[in-house]
């Protein structure tokens, strides 16, 4: 029966044809969602970044707001009983330090207050 046949061969070819259109349309779909999954993962990983920056900056102000010594990194105590503890800021620069740590380490507290202190660094500097 060519007829049949015919038929057959007709419906074989229209259901390839489906195929092959329905599998573009998947694969376009499949590109879609995986630009759709990129960017939010984009977006993620942007907020992400946002948020640690944010803690860093965070931790860094809290950082500023204590006053460390510009030679050992330490806190500075205001209230201290030893004067090589006692902190003694620089006349030319903003930079305070333990009096232990600098060249007047040795000296009393009260005679390098008096003498304005100028650090190392500054020293350096004019060099
Ligand atoms: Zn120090
Ligand atoms: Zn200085």
């Amino acid at each position: 029966m060519p007829l049949a046949i015919s038929y057959e061969a007709w419906r074989n070819y229209i259901k390839a044809k489906e195929g092959a259109k329905q599998k573009i349309l998947d694969e376009r779909q499949q590109r879609k969602n995986q630009i759709a999954k990129r960017k939010e993962d984009q977006a993620k990983k942007k907020l992400e970044m946002v948020k640690r920056r944010e803690a860093f900056r965070e931790k860094r102000k809290q950082k500023k707001n204590k006053i460390q010594c510009a030679e050992c990194q330490d806190e500075l105590i205001s209230d201290v009983e030893e004067d090589d503890l006692k902190n003694i800021g620089c006349n030319g620069c903003p930079r305070w330090y333990h009096l232990k740590r600098t060249t007047e380490c040795g000296k009393s507290y009260v005679d390098v207050a008096i003498e304005k202190y100028v650090c190392h660094l500054c020293i350096n500097e004019k060099d």
